[in-house]
């Protein structure tokens, strides 16, 4: 079984169509999924049930504007916000409200610009969730049952993403194929040491698509396996 991690989703919350389908292009490039409100009103109830992983948030908007809005989401949510405002003196004043925004874009902006920021955001998400990212580059996203290397989405199967959750949970640190074998339990086959071992050949050709000059997984011959510290 292959499994799908689901892409991190940006809500874009504008209520111009052209601006809002550029945005939506870009982070479609930047392979992020994306959704497109118009106007305020809608946007703390779809929140609600849709859960988007960041909101780019225009200021001024029909029906009820930014500032609303995100106070409005900040009263139950943490969700990452951005605030896109037309004016740069804006900034100031919106810094002054403390409305718990993430950051602030002013218009007109650079769409690689905004899709840096985002991917900063997310970063930021990622070494807080995983303190250990530093050492290996990789983050387990247990939620979304995704692991990330260096920033890109690992495509693993149910089996490889266990081992390499059990495996860099603990860099450094020796796992034994016996420990690693507990992983496979629900293959419905009988594994053996070989089979951790081609489920650990394919893991490092995924990671080496990412890093083809390091190695992550290293053997330890007669113990078992680890992640570089
Ligand atoms: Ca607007």
């Amino acid at each position: 079984m292959n499994t799908e991690p689901s892409r991190r989703t940006v809500l874009v919350v504008e209520d111009e169509p052209k601006l809002a389908q550029l945005l939506c292009d870009y982070l479609e490039a930047s392979g992020f999924g994306h959704h497109w409100l118009d106007n305020g009103l809608d946007v703390a109830p779809w929140v609600r049930l849709k859960s988007p992983d960041l909101i780019l948030l225009d200021l001024m908007l029909p029906g009820k504007d930014g500032l609303e809005v995100c106070q409005e989401l900040r009263a139950d949510s943490i969700v990452p916000i951005i605030m896109v405002t037309a004016r740069v003196e804006e900034v100031d004043r919106l810094l002054g409200l403390d409305l718990g925004a993430d950051d602030y874009i002013c218009k007109p902006f650079s769409p690689r610009e905004v899709m840096a920021r985002i991917r900063a955001i997310f970063r930021r998400l990622d070494r807080m969730q995983n303190p250990g990212l530093h050492e290996t580059g990789i983050v387990v996203d247990a939620e979304r049952h995704a692991i990330r290397f260096n920033g890109h989405l690992l495509e693993l199967t149910a089996t490889e993403f266990r081992l390499l959750s059990l495996l860099s949970s603990r860099p450094g640190r020796v796992h034994s194929r016996d420990r690693l074998l507990d992983c496979l339990h629900d293959e419905g086959q009988a594994a053996s040491d070989r089979t951790v071992d081609s489920h650990i050949k394919n893991i490092r050709r995924k990671l080496a698509r990412v890093a083809p000059d390091r190695d992550i997984v290293l053997s330890v011959y007669g113990a078992g396996y680890k992640v570089e510290a």
